[in-house]
Order: C-alpha cells, then structure tokens, then sequence
C-alpha cells in the first residue's frame, strides 16, 4: 500500500466515508504525497498534455487577446498580470513574448502566479524569471489592481462533490471501502437547499457535481474586475451546467479508475461554467467552443506564417498542432472558453456578450 493509500484508509476508518471533494484534494494537493506536489505531470513523458503544451500559439493568441483588452481600458498603468495554475509557465512565456509587441505593456505589468505545487513553481521560475514572477497560494493574496488573468485548465483540478437525485433529495457520492479496498458508496438521501435549482432541470436518477472552491475563485476575479478594471480568461473542458458523472483520473494519457493508485494519477471533473458565470459579480461572455475562440483571434494566419518557416516533419506536427487546437473532434468543441470583464466595457475580442 502506498503512503497515501495508507492515510486515506486510516482516515475513512477513523472517520467514516470522504466526499469525493476531500478524496481529490488529500491525492493532488497532499503536502508530502500529493500528486502535483512531487511531479511535472505535463507533456508526452508526463501524464496529459495541455493547450499551451501543444503549440505556442494558443499562449500567443490568448496573450494579445488580454492586450487587446488592456489598450480598450486606457493601458492602465501598474496593474496585475496573474495566472491561476501556470503549470510549466509555457502559457505566460508565450503570452508575453506576444505582449512585448504592444508598447508599454509589459513596463506596466506585475506578474503574479497562484501555483501550489513546489515542483511547478521551479518550472515557473525557470522560464519567467526574467519578468520576476511573485508566487501565491490563493487568488485572494493577490495585490488590489487592474487585473488581467489568465487560467488554462485550472478550474478543472478544484475538488468536486457529486450529487445523486433521489426524489426532491439526494445522495452524496462518497468514498468509503469494500472488502478493504478503494469504494464509492451513497450517502442517505436529503434535501440540499444549494441544490434547489436543480430539482427544475434534472430527472431522478441523474447525477450533478459542484465546486465550492471553484465558485469562490470566480466570485474573487469578478470583485476585482469591477472594483480595478481587466478582464480574465477562462479555459478548460466542460459545459454550461453540470450533468452526469465526470470525474477521472488520468495516468499516461490513458484514462484509469479515480480510485486505483491515489496520488499516482491526475483527477479532474469537468468545469460547470454556468456556475462560474453565476458566481462572477462582473459581466460575462458567451460560452464560447475554444476553437472557435482561436479562430476568431486569428490562429489561421498565425498557423500559415509560422508554416512558412517550416518543412518536413516540423511543419507536419505544426499542422496537426492546429488541428488538435480547433477541431471539433479534438480539442475545438469539448474546451470552451469564459471572458469575465467589467460590466459595461468591451468582452474580450474573440468572445460575444452573454445576450449576443
Ligand atoms: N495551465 C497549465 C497547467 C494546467 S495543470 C497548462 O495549461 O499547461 C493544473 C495547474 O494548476 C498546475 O500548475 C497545478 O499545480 C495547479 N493547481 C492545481 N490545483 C491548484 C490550487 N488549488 N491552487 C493553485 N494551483 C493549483
């Protein structure tokens, strides 16, 4: 038995079945045993692969994007550059590389970088120390001010618990054991006032998740862009509600059951973004298909100029890079993209208002 193995039995034993929010916060973010806290889980050798992983020009179209939004608002001076969970600092390095392009911007930016993982962290350092990154917990540590943020598939690692409609009540989903291994199991049914909304659009039998965390973080983005000014942009697979089971764990990109090898895996859940949407007191985009996203910010003619400079297998695997960007079968359809920005200033170019 691994060592966290060992801590989640001896917890469950002591204290009865976990929500499966503190299962996926005790596997990743266990300080000494927590999967992001002790491995690069990014790129072929790793785990899974990320947007900004598979080409630079999502960073790039993402980072002139947040600068199309600085120059509408006026170039606020000294304001905050922040990404929630920059993994291997790809996505910033390319972002910036791109920002250097628009006068003054970078001058004026402060770069801020909510990361937990020690590990991470070095990769940051090792890419952005140029720009002198300052590194935080939380969102809520970072300095009041025009905020211009970026989170690629961020959300989608923030524990969820999981609900089962049982009548006008429902079951948790929990993690307990059976025949001394690893087990889901049900709680007894109970009516959830956070749940009420649910009952008008879901059937008994279905499954729905939440994300507290994930809910608070938007809130704080939300009061800072109508406080300070900015704009935020939020990418990661999901839909606009939650329905059904999407929790998952993924090993060398293959899919493994959530409960086999605690720690040794990447999990996630799908992001509910209409509850991001909700809990965000500034205005909102449309949902918007990441492909569609990308080509609307230009990444066909980004593709097709960096083409020019490449041929044979490079220029192969350039071509497919943008395909697995935009595709609907790829990438293109599942990750979608959220715009967060004051309410009565321009969304990010790329993203509609909400109403549109
Ligand atoms: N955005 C990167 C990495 C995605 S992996 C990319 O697109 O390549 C998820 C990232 O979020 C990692 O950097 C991980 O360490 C970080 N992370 C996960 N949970 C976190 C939390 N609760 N607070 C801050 N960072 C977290």
């Amino acid at each position: 038995m691994s060592p966290l193995e060992d801590i989640l039995h001896r917890r469950i034993a002591a204290e009865g079945p976990m929500t499966i929010a503190e299962y996926m916060a005790t596997c990743l973010g266990h300080p000494q045993h927590g999967y992001y806290q002790i491995r690069d889980p990014l790129g072929a050798a790793g785990d899974f692969t990320t947007a900004p992983e598979i080409s630079q020009m999502f960073g790039e179209l993402l980072g002139l994007c947040l600068a199309q939004c600085w120059l509408e608002q006026g170039r606020p001076s000294a304001f905050v550059l922040a990404e929630l969970g920059p993994g291997r600092g790809t996505l910033m390095a390319d972002a910036t590389r791109a920002m250097r392009g628009v006068p003054g911007m970078l001058e004026a930016a402060h770069l801020h970088l909510v990361e937990t993982s020690p590990r991470l962290r070095d990769e940051q350092h090792r890419r952005l120390a140029p720009l002198m990154p300052v590194w935080h917990d939380s969102i809520e540590k970072l300095p009041e001010a025009p905020l211009f943020l970026l989170a690629n598939e961020f959300f989608d690692a923030l524990p969820i618990r999981q609900f089962l409609r049982k009548g006008d009540a429902w079951c948790e989903r929990v993690v307990g054991f059976e025949d001394g291994a690893l087990a889901f199991g049900l709680t007894e049914p109970a009516p959830r006032g956070d749940l009420e909304s649910r009952l008008a659009d879901t059937q008994e039998g279905d499954l729905v998740e939440t994300c507290a965390p994930a809910a608070g973080i938007a809130e704080e983005i939300g009061r800072r862009l109508q406080a300070h000014g900015g704009a935020a942009l939020i990418v990661d697979y999901g839909s606009a509600r939650s329905l059904g089971d999407t929790f998952q764990a993924v090993r060398r990109h293959d899919k493994v059951s959530p409960l086999s090898a605690p720690g040794s895996a990447d999990l996630t859940a799908h992001v509910d973004f209409g509850a991001l949407a909700a809990a965000t007191p500034c205005a909102t985009s449309a949902l918007t298909p990441q492909g569609v996203f990308l080509e609307r910010l230009g990444i066909t003619d980004r593709a097709r100029a960096l083409a020019a400079r490449l041929s044979g297998a490079q220029l192969d695997s350039h071509v497919a890079a943008h395909r697995r960007l935009t595709h609907p079968e790829e990438m293109g359809s599942l990750f979608k993209t959220l715009g967060a920005f004051p309410e009565g200033a321009a969304p990010p170019p790329g993203l509609l208002t909400h109403d549109a």
